[in-house]
């Protein structure tokens, strides 16, 4: 609910999942059915390989990348997807969020990588989401949207609410100049301060 509520998916779009990390089972988001409309019972339990366990109503289109995402990456618990309109006009053309801003520099310890593109249905969206997102938490995917990560759902969800976030500050900037990355030492050490020492 947290998507619809920030603005992130429209109608049916984007998807979430988390991992047990006590069982490895995963749960998503059932395919096509409107936020709203959602019942925890709706959601879908399914093996890493992505054979159903529970769940009445088919998974998502994408529970095979979602599956193949946490078979390569054992640090990610929980994985988001969506398709935020500025985050995802990057993707369109193509081109990464460059770190031009502290929040970047921050959360996402770099610039926004992109992916290539991949059509929906099979786990090629998750294996062009593990091999361009590097240690960033989100990655744009071509033409599609942004797929995010982190170690529970929460952590994945706000990481893609940041990226619509700065995604749109970063496209207001361009209509009015160039924007200029931030050395990458001050973005180490912005990341590191964020990561280790900001917050309670
Ligand atoms: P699902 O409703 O099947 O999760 O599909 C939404 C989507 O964004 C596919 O990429
Ligand atoms: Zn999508």
């Amino acid at each position: 609910m947290e998507l619809p509520k920030n603005d992130l998916v429209k109608w049916t779009g984007g998807n979430v999942s988390a991992r047990d990390p006590e069982t490895g089972l995963v749960v998503i988001k059932p395919s096509g059915v409107p936020y709203e409309d959602l019942r925890p019972q709706d959601h879908v339990v399914v093996t890493l390989d992505g054979e159903i366990v529970e769940g009445e109503l088919k998974p998502s289109s994408d529970t095979a990348s979602h599956c193949y995402i946490y078979r390569h990456r054992p640090d990610v618990n929980g994985i988001v997807h969506t398709h935020s309109p500025y985050a995802t006009a990057f993707a369109a053309v193509g081109k990464p969020i460059p770190c031009c801003l502290t929040a970047i520099a921050d959360e996402f310890g770099g610039p926004i990588p992109v992916a290539g593109f991949a059509l929906i249905g099979s786990e090629a969206i998750g294996q062009q989401v593990v091999e361009h997102i590097g240690r960033s938490p989100a990655v744009l995917l071509q033409q599609h949207g942004v797929f995010t990560v982190g170690r529970d759902a929460t952590t994945a969800v706000k990481a893609a609410v940041m990226v619509e976030d700065v995604a749109r500050t970063v496209w207001l900037a361009m209509q009015i100049g160039t924007v200029q990355e931030i050395d990458p030492a001050d973005v180490a050490s912005l990341h590191q301060r964020y990561s280790n020492v900001y917050g309670q």
